[in-house]
Parts: C-alpha cells; structure tokens; sequence
C-alpha cells in the first residue's frame, strides 16, 4: 500500500490485509488445523502469548488459536473501520455472543434499543447469558445506566424498519462505558461508527461484506486491547471462523465499495417509486425525510443504503401475496447480496423477537424487507409491480 498517501476507502477495500511482500498475489488458505512444533520452548512462549489474547507472531500452534488466512481479513476489516483490530467469528451472533459474554464479566445488565435484528432481540430476552437488559429510546440511553451496566447496544440502520440512531448523541449520554453497534446494513462504506463515538463495531459478514449469499461470519472491530478480550473468549468458546470463510470475506471486500453503492442506488430508486403505489402505506429507507428525520444522512452516513421496508395497506394477505408472485427477485432472508432479496419480518426474522418487541419496534404483519440487490433497476421494478398488482 502506498507509504506516502493516505488512502480512500475504495482503495483500501482493494489492498488492505494483504502482504505486499508474499511471492502469491493472493493470499494462501490456510488449512492447516496444527502445526509443527520444532522447538517446543518457543512454542509455549508462543501459546502464552495466544492465550494472553496477542495475535500470533510466532508458531500459531493450533488453528483454534490463530489462523494466518482468517487475520488477513481482520487487519482488512479493521482497517475500513478505522479501527486498532477487528476479531472474526463463525456468525454475526457468535460475534455478538462474544461482546456479551465480555459485558457479562464486567456487569450483568446492558442498555439496548429496538428495533434489533431479531435473532439479537431474543438472545437478549433468553437469558442465556444472564444478562439483564433494559429496552430503551437512543435519548433515553443513559437514564437506563445502573451501577451494574457494562454495555450499550445499538444497531445503526436498524433492522428491519431502517431506523437511525445518531451514535454521537447515544455517546454523549453515557460516559464512557462500552458502546456496541451492528453496522450490518451500514457497512464501513457507508459508516465507521469509531469516528461517530463508538467503541465496538459488529457485523453479520454474512451480508454484504460476503456479499454472494455464500459464507455465514462475523466480526468485531474495536481497539488492540478489546480484541485481545475477544480473542481470548474465541479461543475459550471456539466459535472461530472457517479460513476458507475467511478468504471468501477478504475477497469480498475488494468489491464492496462497488456492490454497495449500485445496490443503494436501485434502492434510492424503488423507494421512490413504492411510495407511489397504492397499494403501499408507508415506505422506510433512509433517503426518505420521513426516516431520516435527524440528517443523519450526509453526516453519520455517507448514504442511505441498499435495504428498504414497506407496509401493504392491506397488511398480511398483500404481504403474502407479494412474496409468492415476485420473480426475479428470491422471497428469502439475509441480505447484502448481489441479488434482491424480499421477507417478511413479522414471520420470519422477527418471529422469536415475539410480538410485544414487534409492536414496539413497529414492526406490522404487513411489513416486507426488501435487500435490494445489482441487477437492473428497472427490471426490479416491473417485478415488484407485477407482484403487487396480481
Ligand atoms: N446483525 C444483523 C443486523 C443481522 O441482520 C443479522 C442477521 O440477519 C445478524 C446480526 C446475525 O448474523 P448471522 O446471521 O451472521 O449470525
């Protein structure tokens, strides 16, 4: 990478994490599960260092550990987010698992926000991970604070209704104990919530940093002395990440920039358009004033994003309806991939959130979730139009 310029994101998507020096362009999947152990005191110093939570710089010992391949695409990530460290895991919620299970050694009770993606949402409620947690509004945050708080969770667009949360005006309230946001449906393209007062980043890399619909993964970027907890709780739990995985996210990063912002630009579009349909009472997509009402766009977010929501005005059934006819685009959850996606919430990502957390986040049986993929805006229109007229 260049020594003498700082360089813009697109750029750094491209280059970052990989070692200019390696004889291979790109960089070699690590299989291996052990190594070879040829001189067994360097190795103990080595695994002391691991297990103290260091990143390995000498033998890895055992892939659980460290893995060669899957710190390419942390250092990368880490580097978008403009963060110290990134720390990668087998899911978006082994991930978030993980920055609980930190709380939890800190304080038993969390601050958070709805709406959450669902599967966080029950998590939370489960108990699991004997939390306490207390639901609030981002202005409410730190009337929530109890001596016992160790985190605030937030999630930045949320999902599935795109609401916005500004993460500086959550910061100001709250001291300066850990605050976490899910930048999913942001990704670092759009938002480096670090810059915004955040202190810990999540992302389900399933979506759009995977970008095809292909590898399930996590990651947390956050500063050196964080991830070091992280990786001790990886190394103890084991919800590690496959360095295959770990090479498929590298891989997407260098086309992020690109997926995201022609996707966001499809999406910009058929907002615009489904707002005029009548068969739809509400659309959510933050290049709309009605969901942005803060300016967040152009201030925290570099743009609006490729997901959208809307409300049929005939709630479940045109819901229904809608998801059985469309064509091109695949009735299906997840999101970021290259192609459209469309679901309902209500039944499908938020049906273990329960429908007292549903009605609190505003989440309808009439609701469906569109990721908006890159094919043709056009062509996504006139399905969504056949769809809701049959
Ligand atoms: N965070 C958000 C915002 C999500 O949308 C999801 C999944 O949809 C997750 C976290 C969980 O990620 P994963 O499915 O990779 O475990």
């Amino acid at each position: 990478m260049s020594k003498t310029k700082k360089l813009q994101l697109q750029s750094l998507a491209v280059h970052a994490g990989r070692d200019r020096t390696a004889i291979p362009h790109t960089p070699p999947i690590d299989l291996s599960t052990t190594t070879r152990i040829h001189d067994l005191p360097e190795a103990i110093e080595s695994i002391t260092a691991i297990n103290q939570g260091q990143v390995a710089s000498g033998n890895p010992i055992y892939s659980r550990l460290h893995n060669d391949t899957i710190a390419g695409f942390e250092n990368a990530l880490a580097t978008l987010e403009q963060a110290q460290a990134a720390v990668a895991f087998a899911s978006g919620m082994a991930a978030i698992t993980a920055v609980l299970m930190e709380a939890n050694q800190r304080g038993d009770h969390i601050v958070a926000c709805r709406p959450i993606y669902g599967g966080t949402d029950s998590l939370l409620q489960s108990g699991l991970l004997g939390l306490d947690v207390t639901w609030t509004s981002p202005h409410q945050v730190g009337q929530a604070i109890t001596p016992r708080t160790s985190l605030v969770m937030i999630e930045t667009p949320a999902n599935p209704s795109l609401k916005l949360i500004d993460i500086a005006a959550v910061r100001s309230q709250i001291g300066d104990l850990p605050l976490s946001v899910d930048s999913t449906f942001a990704t670092p393209v759009l938002q480096q919530p670090i810059l915004h007062g955040a202190d810990i980043v999540i992302h389900s890399a399933t979506k759009f940093i995977g970008g095809h619909s292909d590898v399930l993964a996590g990651v947390v970027a956050c500063s050196e002395a964080y991830a070091q907890k992280l990786r001790r709780i990886r190394i103890a739990t084991g919800g590690n990440l496959h360095p295959l995985s770990g090479y498929l996210l590298h891989r997407g990063l260098q086309t992020m920039p690109l997926r995201v912002h022609a996707a966001q630009k499809n999406a910009t579009f058929l907002a615009q358009k489904l707002r005029s349909h009548k068969c739809i009472s509400k659309v959510y997509h933050p290049s709309l004033p009605s969901c942005d009402p803060e300016q967040l766009v152009g201030k925290q977010m570099v743009g609006p994003g490729a997901l959208l929501a809307f409300d049929c005005l005939d709630g479940f059934a045109t819901a229904q309806k809608v998801m059985n006819r469309i064509e091109l685009i695949t009735p299906a959850v997840s999101l970021g991939s290259v192609d459209s996606l469309l679901q309902h919430p209500a039944g499908l990502t938020h049906i273990n959130a329960g429908a007292k957390s549903r009605s609190e986040a505003g989440i309808t049986d009439g609701m469906l979730r569109m990721s908006v993929g890159i094919e043709d805006q056009d062509d996504l229109w006139a399905d969504l139009l056949q769809a809701l007229s049959g």
